[in-house]
């Protein structure tokens, strides 16, 4: 069993461990595990790091994270480490900067060991996508560990680091964990900052934790979220104390279930080990009210024509001029940018271009793009007319558990289908955590989702702990 950075801390502090040994022991295990695919990089260069951890600790002036080992998504900017999406565009591409979580989280001790492999650009749902090959979930490696944040969801799952960053657009923190049985929040839009983080669809992402306890993922909030002055849409709100609310007493919350998300397409196992924990949640004193997301069905639809609309234009400055991959043997500008794009990016990538591009242009721009943006209000609205009467909303976070390796790359329709329950959020700017409660009768991980208002990720924090709590005992 992957172990909690929880659990870590107390015999670090009581001088039973060192950081220096556990970087190394964990990127030995990373090592051990590349059949898993889960790194595209590790530094050596952490053991250093980690030792000046363990001089603090001596010192008595370790940050809160002190010895926490972390994998980052490689879609994260770190000083002078390469930064490749996943993909060959950027394959030898080396930022010159960091972005703020990571200074954030290296203030306070964090220790990165490597960069997590990903879906090209992030899109996709499976890992499959990556240009540096796919990524296998560790609880069954013929298997998906969901995308796209696969990378950081197995090295997680593996135990191959304490905890992860991934970022999420339509579903890709949670998705992923619900597969590989981890925890996975994505925070409200604009609670963390977006600097340094490659975009893919602006006005969606957002950069969140995986751990393998709610109290770690909280943890890791408290440090990486809060208001940035180099990133304009992050929220000027302070920032609570996300650990020292867990333990509330989760009976003064009121959850609502919506039905939209129980019924047909479901799998029986994962609808029931969902029921099961609103029962228990029910039979603890929580009260359960039903709710409605009547404009469910046009989730997907909806996130596929703003979200690639968003990836076009953002994508459109990878055209070997400026860097990444240029094409050679090229003679005219023109063809050097159809040369450079056409190599360097992946197929599902010029899928998503080329239907943004459509869904912009002159003459279907107001019959797809503006009508999107219509029914991402109705959405919206329909989160805040259930949050009128409950604090958070129930759902699975998947409709299936993790697929076989091959199975949805052939059908796109498939893929984007394993996001109907995650892409909401985005959609509405809401956070969301997915969390483990059991495993179906393959004995794969199923996850539960908890929605909750925005800016109100200490809600469904302290939701998860209880749940967690529960099945412990
Ligand atoms: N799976 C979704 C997509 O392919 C979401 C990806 C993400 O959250 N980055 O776009």
């Amino acid at each position: 069993m992957p172990d909690t950075y929880q659990n870590f801390r107390k015999t670090l502090l009581a001088g039973e461990a060192s950081c220096r040994n556990v970087a190394e022991a964990y990127l030995n295990r990373a090592r051990s595990r590349t059949d898993l695919n889960a790194f595209l990089q590790l530094f050596d260069e952490s053991i250093q790091a980690a030792e000046k951890v363990d001089a603090k600790i001596r010192a008595g002036t370790q940050g809160k994270l002190a010895g926490l080992v972390l994998g980052v998504k490689d879609v994260i900017a770190m000083k002078d480490k390469r930064l490749t999406c996943g993909s060959k565009i950027l394959g030898n591409f080396t930022s010159v900067y960091d972005a703020t979580v990571i200074e954030r989280l290296e203030q306070e001790d964090a220790v990165v060991i490597g960069k997590t492999n990903m879906d090209e650009f992030a899109m996709g749902s499976s890992t499959e996508y990556s240009a540096f090959g796919a990524v296998r979930n560790p609880v069954d490696t013929s298997r998906v560990p969901g995308g796209s944040s696969g990378g950081s969801a197995a090295a997680v799952a593996a135990g191959l680091c304490h905890a992860a960053l991934g970022t999420d657009t339509g579903g890709s923190i949670r998705q992923p964990a619900s597969f590989c049985g981890v925890v996975g929040l994505k925070p409200t839009y604009g609670r963390v900052s977006r600097y340094g983080l490659v975009a893919f669809a602006s006005s969606f992402d957002v950069i969140g934790p995986f751990a393998n306890s709610v109290y770690d993922v909280a943890l890791l909030m408290e440090v990486i979220a809060g208001h940035d002055e180099r990133d304009s849409t992050s929220a000027d709100k302070p920032v609570p104390s996300y650990t020292s609310l867990l333990d509330r007493d989760a009976g003064k919350f009121k959850v609502g279930i919506a039905k939209e998300a129980l019924s047909a397409g479901v799998a029986d196992d994962v609808r029931q080990a969902v029921e099961k924990q609103i029962n228990m949640l029910r039979s603890s004193g929580v009260e359960i009210k039903d709710v409605s997301i009547p404009h469910l069905d046009y989730t997907i639809p909806t996130y596929y024509i703003l979200a690639t609309a968003e990836a076009s234009s953002n994508l459109e400055r990878y055209d070997g001029a400026r860097y990444g991959h240029r094409s050679g043997g090229v003679e005219e500008l023109e063809d050097m940018y159809v040369d450079s794009r056409s190599e360097g990016f992946g197929p599902e990538v010029k899928r998503r271009i080329m239907l943004g591009t459509f869904v912009l242009s002159a003459g279907y721009y107001d019959a797809y793009y503006g009508k999107a943006q219509r029914v991402r209000r109705l959405i919206k609205r329909d989160f805040d007319d259930a949050f009128q009467n409950v604090d958070a909303i129930i759902t699975p976070t998947a409709p299936t558990t993790a697929f076989k390796i091959g199975e949805k790359t052939s059908d796109p329709i498939q893929m984007y289908l394993s996001d109907i329950f995650t892409v909401s959020a985005n959609l509405a700017g809401i956070p969301a955590v997915s969390l483990p409660v059991g495993r179906d009768s393959a004995s794969l991980p199923i996850g539960l989702q908890l929605l909750g208002r925005q800016f109100e990720e200490d809600t469904i924090l302290t939701l998860a702990h209880y749940i967690e709590q529960s099945l412990k005992s």
